[in-house]
């Protein structure tokens, strides 16, 4: 019996997020418990910083619409691009 190895890893859950204004970047803050529904997330001031480290942009996302995302399974991994 073989069980793949990378399924134990894999995170499927879902987390809401925005894109960074600058680079585009997913900027993710919170997990989504919604199960498929739309995000209700309404926080009065969403203050969120690009994890991109040669971004670093810090904006405010209040008005902006929230995305729902899906971590990539690479994405402990660091790329040198
Ligand atoms: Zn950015």
């Amino acid at each position: 019996m073989h069980i793949s190895q990378s399924s134990k890893t894999a995170d499927t859950r879902w987390y809401l997020g925005v894109h960074c204004r600058k680079c585009k970047t997913p900027i993710l803050f919170g997990l989504d418990r919604g199960e498929g529904q739309a995000p209700n997330v309404a926080p009065r001031k969403l203050l969120l910083t690009c994890g991109k480290a040669e971004c670093r942009h810090q904006a405010d996302y209040s008005e902006s619409r929230v995305d729902r995302f899906q971590r990539p399974p690479e994405a402990g991994k660091r790329s040198n691009a």
